[in-house]
C-alpha cells in the first residue's frame, strides 16, 4: 500500500476523533488521574519497517496491562507456548480483569494471562536467580520489542505499589491455590513494575509491528521472539485483550489487541501491520475511547481484518 495513502488514513483518524470528549482517565491508581487527558497519538508499523505516525507520539504513558502480552511472550520463549493452556488457562474468565470471583470459580485454574490473576501467575514464572535478574529480563524483553531502551515511570510504580492491595490479595490467593510457586508478593511487585514501563505510541506500534512480523522487529531487524510462539500469543490477545469488551472489539475489527488503563492499545494485523494509539480517557470497560476508534478506523480503511479475504 502506498505510503501516502497510509499517512492520509492516520491523519484522518486523528482529525476525526481528537475532539471526542467521552471517557475519563483511570483514577484507581492515583498517578494515572494526573496524566494529561489530551494526549492523542497514533502509529502504524509495516513488516518492511515503515513507520507512520499522527498526533502526539512523543508523550509517554505507563504501558499497564499491555505488558501482559510481552511478559507472557517471554515465558513462552523460556518454557514453550503451552505453559499458558497447561498451566494458567487461555479462556476468557467472563469477569473483570481483577476479579476474585474468577479465581474462586475454578480455584485459580482457568485464568488467562491477559487478566490479573493469570498475569501475576505468568510473571511469577519468568526464570531468574534473583528479583533483579527477573526484572532485567522483563524490561530488556520489552525494550527489544520497542527497539529502544525503555524505562520505568517511577511515580506511577510507587503510586500503584502503595495502593495495589487488591493485586496483592490476588497474588496470594493464586499462591494459596498452588498456581504460583515462588513468593507471591514478589511476583505482584514485579508485575506492578512491569505495568509502569513508560512507552509512547510509536514504541507500542513497533512492539505490535514485531508481532505482526512473526517476532522479527521490523525496525531494528532483531529476532525478538520465535515465530512459532506468535500465533498463540495473538490468539490469547484475542480472547481477553480488551477486558469485558474483547468480543465486541474482535467482532468489529478481527484484530488481536491489548489495552492498558494508561490509555494505550496495541493491535496486530498479522503480516500487514502493527498499530497502536494512546489517549488516556477510558470507557466503562477500561479501554481508551479514542484509541479504539482510531485503530478501528485505520484498520478497516486499510483492510486489516484478518478474517476478510480479498
Ligand atoms: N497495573 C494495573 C492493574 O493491575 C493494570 C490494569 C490494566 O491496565 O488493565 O490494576
Amino acid at each position: 500500500m502506498p505510503d501516502r495513502q497510509i499517512q492520509r488514513v492516520l491523519n484522518d483518524a486523528l482529525q476525526q476523533f481528537s475532539d471526542l470528549e467521552e471517557g475519563a482517565n483511570a483514577d484507581y491508581i492515583p498517578a494515572l488521574a494526573e496524566v494529561d487527558s489530551d494526549i492523542f497519538g497514533i502509529a502504524l508499523v509495516t513488516p518492511d519497517g515503515r513507520v507512520f505516525t499522527a498526533g502526539d507520539v512523543e508523550s509517554e504513558v505507563s504501558i499497564q496491562s499491555i505488558s501482559k502480552v510481552f511478559t507472557m511472550a517471554l515465558v513462552m520463549e523460556q518454557q514453550g507456548a503451552d505453559f499458558a493452556p497447561d498451566g494458567v488457562g487461555v479462556d476468557a474468565t467472563g469477569q473483570v480483569f481483577n476479579s476474585i470471583v474468577a479465581i474462586e470459580q475454578y480455584k485459580g485454574a482457568e485464568m488467562n494471562p491477559m487478566v490479573n490473576p493469570g498475569a501475576i501467575a505468568t510473571t511469577s514464572r519468568v526464570a531468574g536467580e534473583s528479583r533483579e535478574e527477573i526484572w532485567n529480563r522483563i524490561l530488556e524483553f520489552h525494550s527489544r520489542f520497542a527497539g529502544r531502551t525503555l524505562e520505568v515511570n517511577q511515580p506511577v510504580y510507587e503510586s500503584e505499589a502503595a495502593t495495589n492491595q487488591r493485586n496483592v490479595a490476588i497474588g496470594r490467593l493464586m499462591y494459596a491455590y498452588g498456581h504460583i510457586d515462588s513468593n507471591p508478593d514478589q511476583a505482584t511487585d514485579i508485575y506492578t513494575e512491569q505495568c509502569s514501563i513508560n512507552v509512547n505510541a510509536r514504541d507500542l506500534a513497533v512492539m505490535a509491528g514485531t508481532l505482526a512480523n512473526a517476532g522479527l522487529n521490523p525496525v531494528t531487524g532483531e529476532a525478538v521472539m520465535s515465530a512459532a510462539n506468535v500465533p498463540e500469543t495473538l490468539a490469547i490477545m484475542s480472547t481477553a485483550g480488551l477486558y469485558d469488551d474483547a468480543g465486541k472489539w474482535l467482532y468489529r475489527t478481527g484484530l488481536p489487541a491489548k489495552s492498558g488503563v494508561g490509555g494505550g492499545i496495541v493491535a496486530v494485523s498479522p503480516g500487514r501491520f502493527g498499530i497502536a494509539a494512546i489517549a488516556p480517557p477510558l470507557d466503562e470497560a477500561g479501554n481508551s475511547v479514542k484509541a479504539q476508534r482510531a485503530i478501528e478506523y485505520v484498520s478497516n480503511a486499510l483492510g486489516g481484518n484478518p478474517y476478510e479475504v480479498e
